[in-house]
């Protein structure tokens, strides 16, 4: 049973590390992002409103993020933990799934913090060639994820959850260091340190 959450900017790997975790834990994925491309292919009414905001770059409003989560969140397998993939992103997102996880008694175990330097974030990107890899789109990304995302890593620290990981290098040395952070708190006595 756990609940992680992956904070990091775009192209940091967080899609990757996720597809090698749950390879080790039986939880189920909640991207935000697949689910929203998702919504967009199936057509449905919050695909329609979060595509204009998906290919400028910027985040989707927190209801409409609230509400994919909120039914995802519902369902029974999610009881059993879960990984959060690229949510929460804004802090009300944060405070939202801090309520419904306490009002579960499911409290989250652990934050990771990918942390990979713009200038590389930019180079993986160019390479990939989603849609909304445009250098333009990618520009508004990043800034969107310091000003807004970034700040969360102070939220999840004071709470002692915070688990910062070196996202450079080849993703398996990556899912190394993960790993190792996610022992580490396995192993601790009393469960949760102070700080990160
Ligand atoms: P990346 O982390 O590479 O940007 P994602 O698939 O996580 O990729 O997100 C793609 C886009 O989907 C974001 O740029 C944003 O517009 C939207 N999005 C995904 N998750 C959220 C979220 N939690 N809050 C607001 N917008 C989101």
């Amino acid at each position: 049973m756990m609940r992680l959450i992956l904070l990091g900017p775009p192209g940091a790997g967080k899609g990757t590390q996720s597809e090698r975790l749950l390879g080790h834990l039986r939880i189920p994925h909640l991207s935000t992002g697949d689910m929203l491309r998702a919504a967009i292919a199936a057509r449905t009414p919050i695909g329609m409103l979060a595509e204009e905001y998906m290919s400028a770059g910027q985040l989707v409003p927190d209801p409409i993020i609230l509400d994919l989560v909120g039914e995802r969140l519902d369902e029974p397998d999610c009881r059993a933990g879960a990984l959060f993939d690229g949510f929460p992103r804004t802090l009300g997102q944060a405070q939202a799934l801090d309520d419904y996880l306490q009002s579960h008694g499911r409290p989250i175990d652990m934050v990771i913090e990918l942390r990979v330097p713009d200038e590389v974030v930019i180079r993986r990107l160019a390479g990939r060639g989603r849609d909304d890899d445009r250098p333009e789109v990618i520009a508004e990304r990043l800034k969107g994820y310091w000003a807004i995302t970034r700040p969360l890593t102070d939220y999840y620290s004071q709470r002692g959850l915070l688990e910062q990981i070196d996202g450079l290098g080849a993703p398996d040395q990556v899912f190394d260091r993960i790993l190792a952070g996610l022992n580490l708190r396995h192993t601790a006595t009393p469960r949760r340190r102070a700080t990160g």
